[in-house]
């Protein structure tokens, strides 16, 4: 976990850790991990499942005591407390209960108290679970008090089986200045993570980079996160890193004119500075239109199987092993096409696109969740702020498309299917997505706002695919 003090942890080699940064690994677990695995994901549905369960009959039978007690016009106080939703009480409780120390601890067939079970899983699962049930109430009440933006939460959902995705926490048990080889997790060799209770788990990918800082003093760990997605298990190594090198932050030689970023539909961006010359463009993220075909023939397999066969189950993995494909090639190529900007750039502007508005659209939201324009802008977020590039966000109401980059003219009636901007005032033609990507190279800050450099809170690897 994250430490609460203000000033960021240091490292034994006593680096100044400050950088939030993810890992992810696909594993390579042997038999015995694979059944570990699907145990611990199935504590951690478990946990929340109490949890929940357990609020719920305490709100319910609150509300029934509060609505028997106005109508007899009785002033008294509810007689059932309410529970507390901390974490540290859903921790003591469910230890407790777990531990057969409490009164209503589940009695077992030999007379023992507590659940048998959880003694072979890593006791980090229960804990961790305890934590993520006390977040989403938290989320829950905030919303119902207003105190929350969006959508209204609901009640926590319950983790069924099947449903939620298979996935469980588990914290490193040492401090930033501990010696990496005394640590909790750790790489025990290049191909294999230590975890505990799992003992050495086989990683796929090179891990030299992330040892080598974790040996440099340079990431520490908080947590590894084990998920399963379309039948491949992955984990995620959480920590803080320490800030790139200073010639990395402050490189000269990085394109010094602003860099406008226009994120399209047909290409994922096109790019010019403010002089209208053209910088970069990155093709489209097609794949998604290119796995068309496969996700099709693997939809049509799946359909002509019968419920609860075998044979469904074989073609519901090869679906998700589609998805799971076009969504690791998607975030390969964002990733590659924001780092190449980063590098090259000294000042971006990108557009504050309402991309979940957009893919509300039914006629766009293939075409927009194909070219990752919400991922694109929020790694090149982070990334510029690891590089120190600095980010203009231009607000979304802007007329970037609209606007003749030749003479300053504004069109009302440029509809998308227009891929070519012809200016009626000045006669330039030129096209649609360079047009937009130069006004929005040249776009100033208002006087009364500052420039607007966007540091993200949340920086994961993790694709929203
Ligand atoms: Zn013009």
């Amino acid at each position: 976990m994250a430490p609460t003090s203000a000033s960021p942890p240091t490292s034994h080699s006593v680096q100044v850790l400050s950088r939030p940064v993810t890992f992810q690994f696909a594993l390579d677990p042997n038999a015995q991990h694979r059944i570990l695995l699907a145990k611990c994901a199935g504590a951690r549905r478990y946990t929340v499942n109490h949890h929940l369960a357990r609020v719920k009959a305490n709100l319910e039978a609150r509300s029934t005591e509060r609505d028997v007690l106005s109508e007899s016009g009785d002033p008294c106080e509810v007689p059932t407390p309410s529970l507390s939703w901390a974490a540290f009480s859903f921790i003591n409780e469910f230890n407790a209960w777990k531990n057969g120390e409490s009164e209503d601890s589940p009695v077992n067939e030999d007379g023992t108290r507590g659940l048998a079970w959880c003694h072979d899983l890593p006791g980090d699962v229960f804990e961790c679970a305890s934590v993520d049930a006390a977040r989403a109430l938290e989320n829950f009440s905030a919303s119902r008090r207003g105190k929350r933006t969006g959508a209204p939460d609901g009640f926590p959902r319950f983790q069924a089986k099947g449903k939620v995705m298979p996935s469980f926490r588990l914290r490193n048990r040492a401090t930033s200045g501990q010696a990496p080889s005394s640590q909790s997790i750790r790489f025990s060799d290049p191909s294999h993570l230590r975890l505990p209770r799992f003992g050495p788990v086989k990683l796929f990918g090179p891990t030299r980079k992330v040892r080598r800082m974790i040996d440099a003093g340079r990431f520490h760990v908080y947590s590894a996160t084990l998920t399963q997605r379309a039948g491949r298990w992955t984990v995620s190594l959480t920590g803080v890193a320490a800030e790139l090198h200073q010639a990395e932050r402050s490189r000269t030689n990085r394109h010094a004119v602003p860099v406008g970023v226009d994120r399209g539909i047909i290409s994922l961006c096109v790019c010019a500075d403010a002089n209208g010359v053209p910088f970069e463009s990155f093709e489209g993220v097609k794949t998604l239109k290119q796995a068309q075909a496969s996700l099709k023939a693997a939809n049509q397999a799946l359909a002509r199987t019968t419920p609860r066969s075998q044979g469904r189950q074989r073609a519901r993995a090869r679906l998700a092993k589609t998805h799971r494909k076009v969504a690791n090639t998607r975030r390969h190529l964002v990733h590659q096409a924001s780092r190449a900007l980063v590098d090259r750039a000294q000042v971006l502007v990108i557009e504050d696109l309402n991309v979940a508005g957009m893919v509300r659209n039914r006629h766009l939201a293939k075409s927009i969740s194909d070219a990752a324009m919400g991922e694109l802008s929020r790694q090149i977020l982070y990334k510029a702020r690891w590089h120190g590039v600095e980010v203009r966000v231009v607000d979304r109401y802007f007329p970037s498309s609209k606007t003749c980059s030749g003479c300053g003219e504004v069109r009302n009636d440029l509809d998308l299917s227009t891929r070519t901007y012809s200016c009626g005032a000045c006669g330039l033609v030129i096209d649609r997505d360079l047009n937009a990507a130069i006004n929005l190279a040249r776009w100033r800050p208002k006087e009364s706002s500052a420039v607007t450099l966007v540091v993200p809170t949340r920086v994961l690897l993790l694709s929203t695919a």
